[in-house]
């Protein structure tokens, strides 16, 4: 698509209501049963478009009833694990065929640029590849026993009904991280998308009965908070796999263990980008923007904390400044746009009360710290200096395009500031010299670190937090075994 497609896309969203679209339940396409709906915003715009079925708690009763009663028929786990693999492999297909449209419409509800929810939606086709073949690899092993006469064996089995909650910011993998490893071990599952951002998923779910996913196997509701609470507090919901808040993690972990169901957290993030004295700066800058700017900063591994070596410091400021300045903020639609506005009315409400913090607290203004004069969720890209260690724009995560330089003498100091956090999610190292590249590896209390690079990743890698970022690891092999309960097999053969 070239730019004249896309402004006549912009066009064609400024004067359409947008799609009534609906719920995935029991494999039927449903509204809500008291007709209730909602509708998403455009962030570009700020302009309200579709309309989106607001579940009632009996809507997800007869959801979780589905999934329930798919599991204990076995219609999906006791099939054959290669056609669980045709199926996946066929929703990949129609993602893919699908993906300009659902690219599009990920951006109608998110904001984020085109480029990236595109290729994300490419992606999400390749995790549910990636997972959909492992479902003929998820088996146990056998253990020699001292025992004469006896044989042990462990086989891995699908825990039962999931409850997949998931965030705004990048709906769909996110989705994809759960949903697909849970579908290739054979549970049933049903997905609560962000209220922000539900379109995108609905439009995956209806791909779903295409592929041949059995009625009950996945199902969607929509909605809010509420509704995410009715799914996780349903006695027959067995896991929990959640993305989103650590408010809301904390939440959803004390329901869960109420009744002892499985849950898995991946929440939020404060990570550290650390850049010595020796670093590529300018490819340290041209990761920044890709990695901060451009996902407007709300991505939980977001390199929100850059610690800088104090010997090059105030010329980085500058050169960091310069590039937060020069960044292509506008339509997401639109190729040569860097950074689209934040996704949603409380993210910018949010986001501009930090602003106000840093006025507050007397941090200096680098680059940014406020609004651009244009309708639309839009902040400027934006860098402080000169906070002290406890500044709420060092310990919070923000969520914005938001960075807070700090500054290092040496290693030692740079490990303490970096790990003085409550979070651990991620983290990032600049520096040309191999020896302290491990000695950083090492150091850094981090789920992910990212040398020389920053932000990137794929399905074969495991995601996931240390400390308050979160509990349990999407992604790689151990996405399966998240999904998954071992069963230890004793036989006694005389
Ligand atoms: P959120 O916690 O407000 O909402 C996440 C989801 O939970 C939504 O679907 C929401 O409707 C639902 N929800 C809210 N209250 C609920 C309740 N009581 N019971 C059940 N469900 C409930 O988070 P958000 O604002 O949508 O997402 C942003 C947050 O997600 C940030 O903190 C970010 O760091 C985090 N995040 C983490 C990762 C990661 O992989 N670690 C990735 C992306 C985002």
């Amino acid at each position: 698509m070239n730019q004249q497609d896309f402004a006549d896309i912009r066009k064609q969203w400024a004067s359409d209501a947008g799609p009534v679209v609906d719920m995935l339940i029991d494999g039927n396409l449903v509204q809500a049963s008291d007709g209730r709906a909602f509708a998403c915003t455009d962030p570009y715009s700020g302009q309200d478009w579709g309309q989106v079925p607001l579940a009632t708690e009996q809507d997800v009763d007869r959801a979780v009833r589905a999934a329930h009663r798919a599991f204990e028929e076995g219609v999906w786990r006791r099939k054959p694990a290669a056609q669980r693999v045709a199926v996946l492999r066929r929703f990949a297909d129609l993602i893919e065929a699908n993906a300009r449209d659902i690219g599009l419409t990920a951006v109608r509800e998110n904001g984020k640029l085109f480029s990236e929810m595109y290729y994300g939606v490419l992606a999400f086709a390749e995790d549910c590849r990636f997972f959909g073949t492992l479902a003929e690899t998820v088996h146990g092993y056998t253990i020699d026993m001292p025992m004469p006469g006896y044989s042990a064996w462990t086989r891995r089995e699908p825990i039962g009904v999931v409850a997949a909650i998931t965030p705004w910011n990048t709906p769909l993998n996110l989705l994809g991280w759960k949903l697909f490893p849970a579908l290739a071990t054979g549970n049933s599952v049903i997905v609560k998308p962000s209220e922000f951002t539900p379109v995108s998923t609905l439009l995956v779910a209806k791909l779903a009965i295409e592929a041949g996913i059995p009625a009950g196997v996945l199902n969607v509701v929509t909605g809010a908070g509420e509704v995410g609470n009715w799914l996780i507090s349903h006695a027959l919901v067995d896991k929990i796999g959640f993305t989103g808040s650590g408010a809301t993690g904390a939440k959803i972990a004390k329901v869960a263990a109420e009744r002892h169901a499985r849950v898995s957290l991946e929440l939020g993030g404060k990570s550290p980008n650390i850049v010595f004295e020796d670093a590529d700066i300018d490819e340290m800058l041209k990761w920044t923007v890709l990695s901060l700017f451009a996902t407007a900063g709300q991505a939980c591994n977001a390199g929100s904390r850059i610690l800088v070596q104090r010997s090059i410091h105030d010329r980085f400021v500058e050169q960091l400044a310069a590039t937060a300045r020069n960044v292509r903020w506008g339509d997401p639609l639109d190729p040569e746009t860097q950074m689209g506005p934040l996704s949603n009315r409380p993210q910018l409400a949010k986001v501009s009360a930090y602003f106000d913090c840093a006025r507050e607290e007397g941090l200096s203004v680098v680059a940014g710290g406020g609004r651009p004069d244009h309708p639309g969720f839009f902040v400027q890209p934006t860098i402080y200096a000169d906070a002290k260690p406890d500044s709420r724009l060092i310990l919070e995560e923000i969520f914005g395009p938001v960075a807070v330089v700090i500054p290092f003498e040496d290693e030692a100091e740079a490990i303490r500031i970096a790990n003085d956090t409550r979070f651990g999610l991620a983290a990032g190292v600049w520096t040309r010299d191999l020896a302290r590249a491990h000695r950083m590896i090492e150091a850094v209390r981090a789920g992910t670190v990212w040398v020389n690079t920053y932000r990137v990743g794929t399905h074969a890698i495991p995601f996931g937090g240390f400390k308050a970022s979160g509990i349990g690891r999407e992604t790689g092999i151990e996405a399966l075994e998240a999904f998954t309960e071992v069963k230890s097999v004793w036989v006694n053969h005389g």
